[in-house]
């Protein structure tokens, strides 16, 4: 039997996602026993040329060359799984699609006539396939390393759909909203991280994005109710995730005053 290969890609990002993996120190010297890293230029400049068994993502698509790049990576990989969250909803540099391009590269860049970008800043899902998506900025190591084990064993990884508060519940975590008024976003956001930010007495910014079907207009008046005001609101939607529908959108719902 031949050794699968994984290949790891960046589009625009910040890297924290692949030092993640970077990160996992003991067990990627046992993974590394069963898998072969044909590709993943952050640690090794020695790459073979695919196809690949497995290809990590990380990013999201800003420049029309890498619109070319995702299809030609999806074309070589057997399963293609994003990490992080702006692979998965664009991260913080989208938003810019709130904003004037031409405005923001001229206040950014000493030269924009040297700028090539496309208008708007995309997660890899708007431009091909997409197997399997690890939310979170950065990712979370326990959930990398259950994906990749999944799919060497050849069964489908384990992967939460449901909300923050249930991974607070499960940790036995005070709720930090109802004891203590902190404004939280764990109620609509994709479980996965283990409830990291109310595990540490601090409200969920949403940095998993939206869960599957989030009530976000029953907790808007809860924000509200802790402090929030609308400018806070928008900030506290306006991250890694702000270009996710549900986020984006987050008014639609809301039940009128
Ligand atoms: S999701 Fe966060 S940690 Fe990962 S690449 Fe994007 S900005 Fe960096
Ligand atoms: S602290 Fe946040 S995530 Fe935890 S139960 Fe309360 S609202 Fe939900
Ligand atoms: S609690 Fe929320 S903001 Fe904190 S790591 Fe988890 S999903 Fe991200």
């Amino acid at each position: 039997m031949t050794t699968p290969t994984l290949a790891v890609w960046k589009f625009t990002s910040c890297d924290g996602c692949q030092l993640t993996l970077l990160d996992c120190e003991d067990e990627l010297l046992t993974l590394a026993g069963r898998i072969r890293i044909a590709h993943f230029v952050e640690a090794s400049s020695a790459v073979e040329p695919g196809p690949y068994d497995v290809s990590l993502v990380e990013g999201s698509v800003s420049t029309p060359d890498e619109q070319r790049r995702i299809l030609e990576i999806r074309a070589q990989s057997r399963i293609l799984v994003t990490i992080g969250a702006c692979a998965s909803h664009g991260g913080i540099q989208a938003l810019r699609n709130f904003a004037d391009m031409t405005e923001f590269a001229s206040v950014v860049y000493a030269s924009p006539q040297y700028i090539s970008t496309l208008d708007t800043v995309t997660p890899i899902a708007a431009h091909v396939p997409v197997d399997y998506e690890l939310r979170g900025c950065p990712i979370d190591r326990h959930q990398l390393l259950e994906t990749l084990c999944a799919l060497l064993a050849g069964r489908e990884p384990d992967l939460p759909n449901t909300s923050v508060c249930s991974e607070c519940k499960r940790r036995g975590n005070t709720c930090v909203m109802v004891a203590d008024g902190i404004p939280c976003l764990g109620p609509v956001t994709q479980a996965g991280c283990g409830a990291l930010c109310p595990s540490y007495h601090r409200g969920c910014y949403g940095c998993f994005g939206p869960m599957e079907r989030p009530n976000i207009g029953a907790l808007l008046p809860i924000l509200r109710i802790n402090g929030m005001d609308a400018v806070d609101i928008d900030r506290v939607f306006s991250t890694v995730a702000v270009a996710a529908p549900d986020f984006a959108d987050r008014s639609r719902d809301e039940p009128s005053q």
